[in-house]
């Protein structure tokens, strides 16, 4: 048994414990595994391990790493920022799920460049904590932008993406989920749509968000170990 899988059992362990806790069915929570600065030599003894999921958060990173490692994960998720000049990037790696989008215009520029029969499956980042530094589109807005991209054809909005509040104030990071799935409720309500993936939960705080209906894990370090440099 290599370390990871040590690792992903544990948390599998875990997930599935806080599910059944707060009355919830374990199969319906996917865990990511963040593989963000680890070398490629690593993800592939972590897949060997387990690891089914993986994530990236930079596109130069994912360019490099994701080619190496085709035919051997399930899934890769993008969960970072992304600028419009790294869309052309960004899409021939085939991201089975982008979670980072947080404008109409960055939406757009996504389906223009699609190819005719792709649809790109995303995520509506939404800042949450009222953090500065972070990403997303505020809560108010979100309904407004969803509405836009619900016109573009390549584009498949299956949810909602936060990060919650870095504090250890466990009740302030449960308000961010809580806001985050709120949310999704009431867009779904009011534009009669079907969404219901909640990506949240990182780390130190996946049992908070399992607790407020995470559908989609996002975990690094406690998988993976510290992050490398570059
Ligand atoms: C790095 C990262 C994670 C994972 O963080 P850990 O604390 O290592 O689990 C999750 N989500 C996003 C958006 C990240 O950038």
């Amino acid at each position: 048994m290599n370390e990871y899988q040590q690792r992903i059992e544990k948390i599998q362990k875990r997930v599935h414990n806080t599910a059944l806790r707060y009355g919830r069915n374990p199969d319906t929570i996917k865990l990511v595994t963040i593989t963000k600065t680890q070398p490629v030599a690593v993800i592939k003894e972590a897949i060997a391990g387990g690891v089914e999921f993986i994530g990236e958060n930079k596109v130069q990173e994912a360019e490099r790493k994701i080619p190496e490692l085709q035919g051997i994960y399930r899934e890769f998720h993008f969960i970072g920022h992304i600028q419009s000049n790294k869309i052309n990037k960004l899409l021939p790696l085939k991201p089975d799920l982008i979670h980072s989008i947080d404008s109409v215009e960055l939406a757009t520029k996504i389906n223009q460049r699609l190819p005719k029969e792709r649809i790109q499956n995303i995520l509506i980042q939404v800042n949450t904590s009222g953090e500065t530094s972070k990403y997303g589109c505020e809560p108010e807005q979100t309904e407004a932008i969803i509405r836009q991209i619900l016109l573009l054809e390549h584009i498949n909005v299956c949810g909602l993406m936060t990060i919650g509040k870095i504090t250890r104030d466990s009740e302030a990071i449960k308000e961010n989920f809580a806001l985050l799935r709120n949310l999704l409720e009431k867009i779904n309500n009011t534009l009669g749509t079907t969404m219901r993936e909640l990506s949240m939960g990182m780390s130190s705080d996946f049992e908070l968000a399992i607790s407020e209906g995470a559908t989609i894990l996002r975990i690094g370090t406690a998988i993976m170990g510290s992050r490398r440099q570059e």
